[in-house]
This record gives structure tokens, sequence and C-alpha cells, in this order.
């Protein structure tokens, strides 16, 4: 049974309108649409998902299976250096537009930076810093990337304009191949490759060029450079310069008591109900119902299978479970004795063989006060092998990585090390799988879905959780409307 404590409705019932969220128009018809809502998952599509349906004037209830919001984006309290380390660095693009109007919502936006330049780091020390746009950003469209020589150079420039041109105007082969394919196919160097695009491919896909399909990275530039003509603004890379945490849960749960959401931990969804085409609730692993007039389902892609059973059309749902194959990140928080030298907030290492290797320095992120010790992670994306490896190997593999490329590392001293394995941090999106991402809008009356795996203008991001999460709000608005 649902226990109104927080609930706005029970205070409207009891003759108290629930609060509404600054910005919101009121009219006097404002509840007439008013339905019982709920909510999936407490991920950032969840959570983006309860506080705009609630700022639409629904009455929410979030179910999250486990003990605690956040899904993949959280903060982990580390007793032994008495710190709250990330389970991994998360970074923003700056079209990430509907992740912003979340953190609006939710009153964090001024937690994020975006430098405009980040560095790449070579083995020895060099590093050079890159930025998309400016003097920085023409030099690597001419092909002047760190240890790009002689007529590379010019192949490069001449391979970034087909690709630039292939990914606006898509050949029809181009979900057939890998990026590693496509690469090979525009006669992209391998120096170049090492320098910047298959880190570009890591980055923007969760996977590595042989395994994402072309079309995924292509539809990422395209959305990207459409972004920045949108909004006038070159294209940059951004972070959180508080814990996540602070920044994404911290402010949605002020949001939630305010505004009368109910949070129900340890609920898990084992099925959604439905009941003559239209959504009649979710019943729970432990047996318990609870009734909806609308539900968003925003479970990640390996958690669907089973919850919409009932779903008319769920085999092409679940198709996607199969194909969307989970992509590991390992993240290492580094506690040193002292600092490596680090010249910019993130730095990309050159030369990582097949996986994006980057460390992130938290004293410039977080403004860390550093007098106990030195904090640096390290993400090693799409990283297949060092998941199988012991928490020991992984922290002497790091510190070896940072000795190669940072000469202030050798005779650094391993304070803590804290290693974070997510086995199932993105999915990869292969050849062939394009448009197999289902829409928001289901079969289902009052039923929609939302999640980073579902169809959006980004891939497996905090921005595809959001802009899904915005969209599944709109299904289920305009259904409240239709009633
Ligand atoms: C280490 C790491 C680094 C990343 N780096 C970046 C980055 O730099 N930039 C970027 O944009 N993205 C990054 N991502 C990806 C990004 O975190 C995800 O795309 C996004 O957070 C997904 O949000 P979501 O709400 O769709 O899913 P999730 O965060 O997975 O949330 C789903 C929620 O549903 C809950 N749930 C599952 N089943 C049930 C059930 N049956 N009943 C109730 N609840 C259920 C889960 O417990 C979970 O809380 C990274 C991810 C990781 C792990």
């Amino acid at each position: 049974m649902i226990q109104p404590a927080r609930c706005g409705i029970y205070s409207s019932l009891c003759g108290q309108e629930p609060r509404v969220r600054r910005g919101t128009p009121v009219s006097t018809d404002r509840y007439a649409d008013r339905m019982r809502c709920v909510v999936v998952g407490g991920g950032l599509a969840g959570l983006a998902s309860a506080v705009w349906l609630s700022e639409a004037g629904q009455q929410v209830t979030l179910l999250e299976r486990r003990g605690s919001l956040g899904g993949r984006t959280i903060s982990m309290p580390l007793a032994a250096v008495d710190d709250v380390p990330d389970n991994g660095q998360h970074v923003f693009a700056s079209g990430y537009q509907h992740l912003m109007r979340y953190l609006d919502s939710v009153g964090t936006r001024e937690h994020v930076a975006f430098p405009g330049h980040m560095t790449i780091r070579l083995p020895g020390g060099d590093s050079r810093r890159s930025a998309f746009g400016g003097v920085a950003g023409l030099r690597a469209a001419l092909g002047d990337l760190p240890d790009v020589t002689g007529l590379d150079r010019l192949r490069t420039a001449r391979a970034q304009v087909t690709l630039i041109r292939q990914a606006l105007r898509q050949p029809d082969w181009l979900d057939d191949v890998t990026a590693d394919e496509w690469f090979r196919r525009i006669g992209m160097p391998q120096t170049a490759r090492d320098a910047l695009w298959d880190g570009i491919v890591i980055g923007l896909t969760g996977d590595k060029p042989d395994i994402s399909s072309a079309k995924v990275p292509a539809d990422l530039l395209v959305t990207g450079i459409r972004r920045a003509r949108e909004t006038k603004t070159p294209i940059s890379i951004g972070y959180p310069t508080v814990d996540l945490d602070t920044l994404f849960i911290t402010g949605a749960e002020k949001t939630f008591a305010d505004s009368g959401v109910e949070i129900r931990h340890r609920a898990v969804v084992s099925s959604i109900d439905v009941v003559d085409g239209a959504v009649a609730g979710v019943t729970l692993a432990d047996g318990g119902h609870v009734p909806a007039d609308a539900v968003i389902c925003a479970v990640p892609v390996w958690n669907v299978r089973g919850l919409l059973d009932q779903v008319p059309g769920h085999d092409r749902i679940y198709a996607a479970c199969d194909t969307l194959t989970p992509v590991p990140i390992v993240s290492v928080n580094l506690y040193l004795d002292r600092s490596i030298g680090m010249s910019d907030w993130g730095e990309i290492l050159h030369g990582g063989e097949g996986v994006l290797e980057q460390v992130w320095d938290r004293q410039r992120m977080h403004g860390r006060d550093s007098s106990e010790n030195h904090l640096y992670s390290t993400t090693v994306s799409a990283a297949y092998e060092l998941t199988t490896k012991s928490n020991a190997e992984i922290i002497d593999e790091q510190m070896a990585m940072l000795r190669r490329y940072y000469p202030r590392a050798a005779d650094a001293q391993v304070i803590h090390g804290h290693v974070v394995r997510m086995p199932k941090s993105t999915f990869a999106q292969r050849p062939g799988t394009a448009g197999i991402r289902p829409d928001q809008r289901t079969a289902v009356r009052g039923l929609a879905l939302a999640g980073d795996w579902t169809r959006t203008d980004w891939t497996t991001t905090m921005e595809g959780a959001c802009q899904s999460a915005s969209r599944a709000v709109d299904v289920i608005v305009e259904y409240a409307k239709s009633r």
C-alpha cells in the first residue's frame, strides 16, 4: 500500500493544493488532467520523468529497486579516505540540452563547467592542448594532430572532409559497416586514428571502432553540429564541479519532497499490467500491486525483458535487449601522496591501443583540498580485458600507465586505490542495428518507455536518458489531456 506521507495528491484531498514548481503556469483547471503516474527506475531517465511529470501537475510515485537513487550516475562514500568519489567520470557535451533542463529543474546547473579544452598527453610527458573551436580546432581540421606527420597530415585533412560529408549526407551502407571499416574506406591514416578518431568513436559510442556501427558516431557528429548551429556555440566538453549525488540526486530529492512525489526504494517491478489496451499499474516482485493511470518504464535495456510481456509488440522491444549488448567501463580513484603534474582538468592518453584511457584531475575539477592526498581518477572505456583482473592488478596497471605518461608520477605512492567495475556501463550498437531502439510511445494507452536505450538523437548517454524522459513525459501529458 502506498503511504501518503508526502504525496501532493493527499494534501490536495485535505483541501490544500500541492506546491507547484516555480515557473509553472497555474490555471484553475490545472489539476483536471491529474493522474496517478508511476515511474519505474530511479536513474536519470526516471528522475527526469518524475520531476517533469510533477512539474506538469501529475501525481507521481517513483519505484526504484535499489536502496538509493541515481542508477548509473552515483557517488560512493569511501571511509578509508573520508571521501565521496563517483562511480566513474561523467563528461557533458555542450549539446546536452535536456540534461541541462533537468539540472535547471533540480537547481544544480551552476555545478557544471565547460572550460573549452582538454589535453592529449603523450608517453614521456609531452602534451598538446586540444579544442574543437579556435586555432586548435582549425589545426586539427588541417590534419595537425599529435604524431601525425608528413603526407599523413594531408591524408588526414582529406579523410576528415569526407567523414564530415558522409556524416551529413549518409551513404546507405553506413549502418552495414563498423567505424573501423568506415575509417579504412575513407583513407583515415592510422596515426590520425591513434591521435584522435578511435578515441572519439569510443568516447561517443562507448565502444570500440571495430564493434560500433559507423552510423552511430556519424549520427552523433550530426547532432553535435546541429546543436552547435542552433545554440551558436562551438562544441565543447564539460564536467561536474561536484560529486554526482550532489549534482543529480540531492536537488531531485528536495524537489520531490517539495512537490509531493513519493519515492519507494527496494521496490522491484516484475511486470507492467495492461487491461483493455490501457495501463493499469505495476506488479512488484514481492507480489504487491501499485495501481496507476499512467506508467513510464525507465529501466535499463538489460532489465526490460519480462516487464513488458502484456504489451502488444513486446517481441520487437525485447529484440533491442538482445541486440544492444553491455559495454564495461573500469574507473580507478587513485589517492596519491603527491601531484603528478597534470596541466588540464582532463587528459586523454595518446595510443590507448583499442581502449580509451583518460585521467581526471579532481583537484582542478572539484577545487579539492590536497593537503591529505591528491586524487586522480582514471577511466578505461570498452575495458573488456580489464574486468577480469584483480583490484591489485588493475591499480598496478593504472599506476604503471601514469608513470609512463607523467614523469612526476615516477615515485608517487598510492595512499589508497579504489577500483569501480561497471560491466554494464553503456551499450554497444553494432552494424545493422539502426532503427532497433524503440520509440517512447507504446501500443498501450498510458504507457511510455524511457531510458538511454530508447530512440533519441544520442546514444548511451546522460543526454539520451533525459531526452527520452522528455519525450516519455510528452506522451503521458498528451494522454492525460485525451482522457
Ligand atoms: C562509468 C560510467 C561512465 C559514463 N560516462 C558517461 C559520460 O561521460 N557521459 C554520458 O553522457 N554518459 C556516460 N555514461 C552513461 C550514462 O551514465 C547512462 O547512459 C545514463 O546514466 C543512463 O540512465 P538511465 O536512467 O537510462 O539508466 P540507469 O541509470 O541504469 O537507471 C535505471 C534504474 O532502473 C532501476 N531498475 C532496474 N530494473 C528495475 C525494476 N525491475 N524495478 C525498479 N527499478 C529498476 C535500476 O536500479 C536503475 O536505478 C557513463 C556510464 C557509466 C557507468
